[in-house]
């Protein structure tokens, strides 16, 4: 439920005469991944080009910037900072000048040893100066990627560099002569190709082909490196693949009209509404999604209890997403407008409210007790996802165990908290079994078993308070 902020989207083209103004359209796509910060960075073949700025790409782009930077080849970047600031200097793509020319580059994800590689490269005085500052470095783990780049040792070995990534990442690169696209070899952030008249193009999700004429192609293997240049495209295998798919992709993040992993978002969604009445029935007289994120699993959840689906909520389009106000008083606010009850479809019923997720709690608090001010007789929640009770260190922005309200207290209590008359959950099981392959996903945040360890989760109880206090000053989720 809009208490979670995305993560990052990434969208490049190679070869096509309109290259700058489809990667616009396509980062116009995937706005729902980052509004804080949008970039591109294009090229003709001999240097590259950008623009980025703070906000929508609505806001960051004009017909005349883009006409400045037109070029045959780009990547595009929309950015949502999840604990650090969100900077000019972090926007993306990242641009810098190392021996080797011109390169820029898109991350979307999160390493797990960014101190580690840090501390290697002040050891080795390897820095180089981003474009976008001479003087102030961009905080951004993507940056550590930009350095490693120009160590001597990873120069002509980008296979050996990645390898000595470890995390998510699903990364475009961009030269003067190739567009590069990669993803870590667990898969954890998806990134697919697409094919173009007369070219390539790459992103994070498909729902942003279609705006471009696109077709599918495939993604971008976990583990594989994709070079697109003037001779085509060619693949390499830089680690084997350890799939561990973000599930809550499918839960949440993604587009409803996006094939991520290989599936539709929105009829996984409403499988996962089907489970969840199978697994948490209950007697009602009506099921309302929260709009956007719960309609498709609403659907499913009618269809399989039989109960109509009504429409309980109106969404006011011209509200910002809740999530992405950095104080909370301007959220909670925002909260309150962005979605109202209309009172004569609830009133004096028992309702069936679905929706994708709780995580901090506050936001459905608001949203259950506007139902039940315009009248609702019973209320009774149904979340299709487990409940969140681990941090994610792989790119999104709940890495604070205490704030998550199923870590810290049991169902009933969160009901209870929620002002709801009952609340139920979908479980691990119920959820793989709606994936078409269950053993391919992680669940680290609600089975607390983290596919790829990180330094943090090795601390004592202790060590891990004092590190959670600290990342909340400085961390930088792109
Ligand atoms: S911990 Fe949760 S949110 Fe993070 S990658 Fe795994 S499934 Fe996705």
């Amino acid at each position: 439920m809009s208490e979670i902020k995305h993560e990052c989207g990434l969208f490049g083209v190679y070869g096509s005469p309109d290259a700058v103004e489809q990667v616009y359209y396509g980062l116009y796509s995937l706005q729902h991944r980052g509004e804080e910060s949008a970039g591109i960075a294009s090229t003709d073949g001999s240097v590259i080009a950008w623009h980025k700025g703070m906000g929508l790409v609505s806001s960051v782009f004009s017909p005349q910037i883009l006409k400045r930077i037109r070029n045959p080849s780009a990547i595009g970047h929309v950015r949502y900072s999840t604990i650090g600031k969100s900077e000019w200097q972090n926007a993306q793509p990242l641009v810098a000048q190392y021996s080797r020319g011109q390169v820029a580059v898109a991350h979307n994800g999160q390493l797990v040893n960014t101190k580690q590689l840090r501390d290697s490269l002040e050891r080795s005085g390897a820095i180089f100066q981003t474009q976008a500052s001479s003087t102030v470095q961009c905080t951004s783990d993507s940056e550590v990627i930009l350095h490693l780049m120009a160590r001597p040792e990873y120069r002509d070995n980008l296979s050996g560099l990645l390898r000595d990534l470890k995390g998510a990442f699903s990364l475009l690169i961009l030269t003067p002569d190739e567009l590069i696209a990669a993803r870590d070899p667990n898969g954890f952030r998806p990134l697919c190709i697409g094919r173009l008249k007369g070219g390539y193009v790459i992103a994070s999700e498909t729902c942003a082909f279609d705006q471009v004429g696109a077709d599918y192609l495939r993604d971008v293997a976990p583990g594989e490196i994709v070079y697109i240049d003037k001779n085509g495209l060619r693949s390499e295998t830089f680690a084997p693949a350890k799939p561990s798919y973000c599930v809550f992709e499918l839960i949440y993040f993604s587009r409803p009209d996006s094939k991520i992993y290989g599936e539709n978002v929105h009829l996984v969604r409403q499988k996962l509404g089907a489970k969840l009445a199978e697994e948490c029935p209950v007697d009602a007289d009506i099921v309302v999604p929260v709009p956007e994120g719960g309609t498709s699993a609403a659907m499913g959840y009618s269809q399989a209890s039989g109960i109509p689906l009504e429409r309980g909520f109106v969404r006011n389009h011209y509200v910002g997403r809740t999530f992405i106000q950095p104080q909370s008083g301007q959220r909670q606010k925002k909260v309150e407008v962005k979605l109202n009850v209309i009172s004569d479809v609830v009133t004096g019923k028992r309702v069936v409210v679905v929706d994708d997720s709780i995580v901090r709690g506050t936001t459905s608090k608001s949203r259950f007790s506007q139902l039940r001010r315009a009248g609702a007789k019973e209320i009774h929640v149904r979340i299709s996802c487990p409940p969140h009770r681990y941090p994610c260190y792989y790119g999104i922005d709940f890495q604070i165990k205490k704030e998550l309200i199923a870590a810290v207290s049991p169902i009933e209590d969160i009901a209870e908290f929620l002002e709801v008359d009952s609340l139920g959950y979908l479980s691990i099981e119920g959820l793989l079994s709606c994936t078409a392959s269950p053993k391919d996903y992680c669940v680290a945040c609600f089975a607390g078993k983290y596919p790829v360890p990180a330094e943090i989760i090795k601390k004592t109880p202790e060590e891990f308070e004092e590190w959670e206090e600290k990342v909340g000053e400085h961390t930088i989720v792109v």
